[in-house]
């Protein structure tokens, strides 16, 4: 009885354990106070270095070493009005977490005089040691070193850490041949690709727009629970998932808990992580209970894309920081409990012009409504044509459990676009070959702006079975993993439409150029367009059993499992795709492919370790003290002479926890020999399949099976691992 399962139980019952959290103050008196903001710079820094500051922002010019040394200064001058005696270069490595090193603005000059100091030098570039970050065998090839540069886009900032402040500068990672190894390079490259293309395309329609900046609003699932039960369970703590648990007596059926009143505890800790969040400037706008139990959501108003996705990471680093505050765990993993919803975090994603244009709502006039026709089929042709990149861009062994098991969405990428635009299509698509006539002028007459928003609103929501979904005025990617660095899918999705969009704009001038008037020569386009991409279409249930076999009979792509999925990042279509924009070298998305075929690996080993780690030294000494009990209690029975009927039951309970025993057993010896060959494997494409068929998928489940069982069948007194009604109910 003295495990740390019922410590956890009684101490939740026992202690008070919610935390006080500072008095709310008004949003708006404590947004951005730490970070950079231009207003800021504008007290802190000279008109030259000013100016130069946001040449460098709006137009990504670049800063001479002179002005680098005072903004420094005035950065340190902030920072240290604020109480801030380190400084970080921030950074997003491929491990999929924000990296930091600290140094202190502390130094000592040559005379042995200690001075504080922060130069241009110091701003502008660092050598983290970073030899042990993933490189895909990429600074092995070229150089060994890695450094880290200022991206002066995004905005310096301050971290709070319990006691200490730390000044933070944002920067890109790379090599020292330049290759990128990080996430926010090429992020910044597909978005510059996506902007230039989408201008050129913009031009039909309004020679006014300069600048097409893509727009992301992204909504984090997490799970909340007692850290006393994480620490009881080796799984949770090295994982972030369980491997093991029988499903309780209630689960979700009830949907009480969908955007029920939020828990006191939790309560408390949003409002403390939404307190920093919001002095980092970070906009969360809404804050709901979830479908499963110890579900939630967060998200903030939508941003930039390379800041909404800085701040994204930001947030999940922080939330991490304040549950611990609050003796809670934030469960981030896509399936941290089986038969319960997992969690993912919907990318919703658009397009704004400097002319204050969304490219993605629908327009009010026959011109708007072209231009709104053209990005929104420009966006379903980039979707079908590279459906296959989305689902790499999105591969983990974590969404595997959501995308390749039968839960939302499928690996299946199709769009949803709603009723009314399907009809919309379909008239479009209808008058193919045919000259443009009135018709056509029909279509772009059509009320969009007024319709699509109204009929939307029914429909969008009732289909959250689907991968990407039109939604009004943006696109949402819900396939995306909880976990992701959004970076990921966003550099897919903006580079291939910036490719669709460079393709469009060839094939409209081409019309052009043999004398089509512009409007009929871009109808004609996005005719074809809707013509030769429909088949990624679909409006029905995501999760069915038919949509398979429809998307089999369509052709489109189904990988379930992330080691192949990973095939497309590395086929000649994705190499032209990413080079010919800009974004990779075939040099770099090797090593992409390789470093996330290898984080796939340490994944599924990482998680086949726990499981027999658990069984041997959690599970079958629980299972072996009850199996005794129940040996001496039949051998009492027959013992004072009574009927074999007196001890049926308790037989009947001891052979199947002897048969459970034997399996788990067995299946466990046999899961390390398929654990050894794999290791033994070189190749890391063959390696990472070895390890998702020959490991997980043949022995993850059966052996979960086995253990539930005796979870069920074993007192509940001697199980030391605590139970999922434990962990998602009490609280
Ligand atoms: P709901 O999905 O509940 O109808 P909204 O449509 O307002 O709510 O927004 C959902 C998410 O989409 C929010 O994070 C919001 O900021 C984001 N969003 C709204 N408009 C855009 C846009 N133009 N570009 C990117 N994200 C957007
Ligand atoms: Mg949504």
């Amino acid at each position: 009885m003295n495990s740390l399962r019922f410590k956890a139980i009684n101490d939740l019952t026992a202690e008070d354990k919610e935390v006080a959290v500072e008095g709310s103050a008004k949003i708006t008196a404590i947004f951005g106070e730490n970070v950079f903001t231009l207003k800021t710079a504008r007290e802190y820094l000279s008109d030259e270095a000013y100016k130069s500051l946001v040449g460098s922002i709006k137009g990504g010019k670049k800063i001479d070493r002179l002005v680098a040394n005072q903004i420094a200064a005035g950065l340190r001058q902030w920072a240290e009005s604020k109480g801030v005696s380190h400084f970080t270069h921030w950074f997003q490595p491929l491990t999929g977490t924000s990296a930091e090193k600290h140094d202190s603005f502390f130094t000592i000059k040559s005379d042995g005089t200690a001075i504080e100091e922060f130069d241009g030098a110091a701003l502008i570039q660092q050598e983290p040691d970073a030899s042990s970050f993933p490189s895909g065998g990429l600074r092995a090839t070229f150089e060994a070193r890695g450094y880290t540069a200022w991206d002066p886009s995004s905005p310096v900032f301050i971290l709070e850490i319990s006691s200490g402040k730390t000044l933070c500068i944002p920067t890109i990672f790379v090599s020292y041949t330049g290759e990128s190894l990080d996430y926010k390079a090429p992020l910044l490259k597909a978005l510059a690709a996506l902007d230039k293309a989408a201008v050129d395309v913009c031009h039909y329609f309004d020679k006014n727009v300069s600048k097409v900046t893509a727009t992301l609003g992204w909504e984090q699932e997490y799970f909340v629970i007692d850290e006393a039960f994480v620490n009881a369970r080796p799984d949770l703590v090295l994982s972030g998932r369980t491997v093991f648990g029988h499903s309780p007596a209630k689960g979700q059926q009830l949907e009480d808990h969908y955007f029920g009143s939020i828990p006191e505890r939790v309560y408390a800790f949003m409002r403390d992580f939404e307190t920093e969040s919001y002095k980092l400037g970070i906009p969360l706008r809404t804050r709901h209970n979830e479908v499963a139990p110890a579900q939630f959501e967060c998200a903030p108003i939508f941003e930039e894309v390379s800041v909404a996705v800085d701040h994204n990471l930001l947030m999940m680093d922080i939330m991490d920081r304040v549950a611990r505050r609050h003796k809670l765990r934030v469960l981030l993993h896509e399936k941290p409990f089986a038969g319960i919803n997992g969690s993912g975090k919907h990318n919703n994603w658009s397009m704004a012009t400097d002319t204050g244009v969304n490219l993605l709502a629908p327009g009010k006039t026959p011109k708007t409504n072209l231009m709104f026709l053209t990005f929104f089929v420009n966006t379903i042709k980039a979707v079908h044509d590279y459906a296959d990149i989305l689902r790499a861009a999105i591969a983990s062994a974590g969404n595997d459990h959501r995308l390749g098991a039968n839960e939302a969405p499928p690996a299946i990428i199709s769009v949803f676009v709603g009723q009314y635009l399907t009809k919309v299509l379909g008239d479009v698509k209808e008058r193919v070959g045919s000259k443009f006539d009135e018709q056509d002028e029909a279509i772009l007459k059509l009320d969009l702006h007024r319709s699509i928003p109204e009929l939307l609103l029914d429909n969008t929501d009732r289909n959250r079975t689907s991968p990407f979904a039109f939604t009004g005025n943006k696109f949402e990617f819900r396939a995306v993993g909880s976990t992701a660095n959004c970076a990921s899918p966003m550099i897919a999705l903006n580079t291939i439409l910036a490719e669709t969009l460079k393709g469009f704009k060839k094939d409209v001038d081409a019309l052009v150029d043999k004398g089509e008037k512009k409007e009929i020569a871009i109808m004609h386009v996005i005719r074809e367009y809707v013509v030769s991409s429909e088949k990624v279409l679909f409006e029905g249930d995501g999760y069915s059993e038919e949509w398979h076999h429809e998307a089999e009979r369509r052709g489109l792509p189904n990988i379930p499992t992330t080691p192949l999925a990973l095939d497309s990042m590395v086929t000649d279509k994705a190499k032209h795709l990413f080079e010919s924009n800009d974004i990779y070298t075939h040099a770099e998305l090797e090593a992409r492919h390789e470093i996330e075929l290898e984080k796939y690996i340490k994944k599924v080993q990482i998680e086949a370790r726990i499981m027999g780690e658990m069984v041997t030294s959690h599970i079958l000494p629980a299972c072996i003290k009850y199996q005794n009990k129940l040996i001496e209690n039949i051998k009492g029975l027959k013992d004072i002479g009574l009927a074999e009927s007196a001890y049926s039951n308790q037989k009947q309970i001891l052979t199947k926890i002897s048969e459970h025993i034997a399996k788990v057993s067995d299946l466990v010896e046999k899961m390390i020999e398929a654990r050894k060959v794999a290791n033994a494997i070189s190749d890391t494409r063959t390696k990472a399949i070895a390890y998702c068929s020959q490991v997980k998928e043949a022995y993850f489940d059966s052996i979960r099976y086995s253990v539930d069982k005796l979870e069920l069948l074993v007192d509940d007194k001697e199980w030391v691992l605590p139970k999922y009604r434990e962990m998602l109910f009490l609280r």
